[in-house]
């Protein structure tokens, strides 16, 4: 048995990372950089309006009220390049090119339009007022996103604005998952006495897909050794990761940690002092990580979120590996006995965070409302309404 933070600590231990890979931009979100991206393009490329206005140059404005001939037109998408006379404005709008000459554009708020002449109603104007200059963002050749860098939505349009169309980024895990229960029904059998519906894979699907991965091998094994090491087997020929859910407690009718055994994964740590998730069991070989997790349903997700998803996390080259955790007060007391560390399904607010009711193991309800994990190792097994309790936040 060993603690929350040594499970912790020897699974970020033994958890590679993975090699890369080029991808579309347009598919790199939930990606980690493994390459600098340099600029191939100083941005802006050419010197911008943004706003919609008159271009000018900002001597020309000596005092409030001085009125310059509209000579010229400046659309966004204008591939000519004109040239502003001193004395004169070019009508412009955002994201036109601003004309050669013209060293500032008035926003069209502080004008008048009088007989084809522009009244400016802004004293003084400063150089470049409302102008984007040349690689004001980033320069030709410049880093413009560094290796290492989680992609968002926000790196996808900012490097499609530079028109690189590929990226070169760490791989995500291959994941196979193995269920194990005779007492499973897919959703589509009738119910019968003793058997129950089979959950734990779907959700562990949707919790994988929001990290992105999308495609999930699952398998069946019944509760004998022979079906559970031939299932085991064949998805860790195929996945970096494979979790099994059930199976893995100490009833004559688990076979996952002895299944795991027979195909020589190696053992590094079973049971950890926590509840809910106590039997949870990490082994690896030499190129698979294996976790089996409890089937009860909600130790399940517990042990999916605190470390399976730091370790696929890591996998693909992400520097922060577990769920972010912060301090804030409980609005309850709650107290505990034993040993065990305990997680909480919980729910925080921005000020906040309330233990929901039905902690039990087998016991979905809670999760299915709940946005956070409370924290509470066994030094705190008695905290008041108002204590600052560990809270991890789901990430969604
Ligand atoms: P086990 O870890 O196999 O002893 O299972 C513990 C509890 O979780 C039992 O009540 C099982 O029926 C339940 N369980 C196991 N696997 C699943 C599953 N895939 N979906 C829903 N419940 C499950
Ligand atoms: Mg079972």
């Amino acid at each position: 048995m060993v603690t929350v933070n040594e499970a912790k600590e020897k699974i970020i231990a033994n958890t590679p990372l993975l090699p890369t890979e080029k991808r579309n931009t347009e598919a790199s979100a939930g990606y980690v950089l493994a390459e600098d991206i340099l600029s191939p393009m100083p941005l802006p490329s050419f010197r911008q309006s943004s706003m919609d206005g008159y271009a000018i140059i900002h001597s020309d404005v000596t005092g409030k009220g001085i009125s310059l001939k509209i000579a010229d037109e400046a659309k966004a998408g204008l591939t000519t390049v004109q040239t502003l006379t001193a004395g004169t404005a070019i009508r412009i709008f955002t994201g036109a090119p601003v004309p050669e000459g013209a060293t500032a554009v008035i926003m069209q708020e502080n004008t008048v339009v009088e007989n084809g002449q522009v009244v400016i109603n802004e004293y003084p104007v400063a150089e470049g007022k409302n102008v984007r200059n040349i690689g004001q963002q980033v320069k030709k050749g410049a880093i413009a996103l560094a290796k290492d860098t989680f992609l968002t939505p926000g790196s996808v349009g900012f490097l499609l604005g530079m028109n690189v169309p590929e990226v070169e980024v760490y791989r995500k895990p291959r994941i196979g998952l193995l269920v194990t229960g005779d007492e499973l029904l897919k959703q589509d059998e009738p119910l019968s006495h003793g058997k129950i519906y089979e959950s734990n894979s779907a959700m562990l699907v949707s919790a994988l897909g929001q990290e992105g991965i999308l495609r999930v091998e699952v398998k069946y094994a019944k509760d004998d050794l022979e079906s559970t090491m031939a299932a085991l087997q064949d998805l860790a020929e195929k996945n970096d990761v494979v979790l099994a859910t059930g199976g893995v407690s100490v009833g004559d009718y688990d076979f996952v940690g002895k299944a795991l055994s027979g195909i020589q994964a190696e053992t590094v740590f079973y049971k950890v002092r926590q509840k809910p998730g106590k039997p949870l069991l990490f082994a690896k070989t030499s190129k698979t990580l294996f976790f089996a997790l409890p089937g009860n349903p909600a130790s399940s997700l517990v042990c999916y979120y605190e470390y399976v998803l730091p370790a696929i996390r890591k996998l693909s080259g992400r520097s922060e590996f577990f769920l972010r955790a912060l301090k804030m007060p409980v609005t309850v007391d709650y107290s505990f006995d034993g040993e065990r560390d305990e997680f909480l399904k919980a729910y925080a607010n921005q000020a906040s965070v309330t233990p929901l009711t039905g902690q039990e193991s087998f016991a979905l309800r809670s999760f299915a409302v709940a946005n956070a994990i409370i924290y509470l190792p066994v030094k705190q097994q008695n905290v008041r309404k108002g204590d600052l309790v560990e809270v991890h936040l789901l990430p969604f």
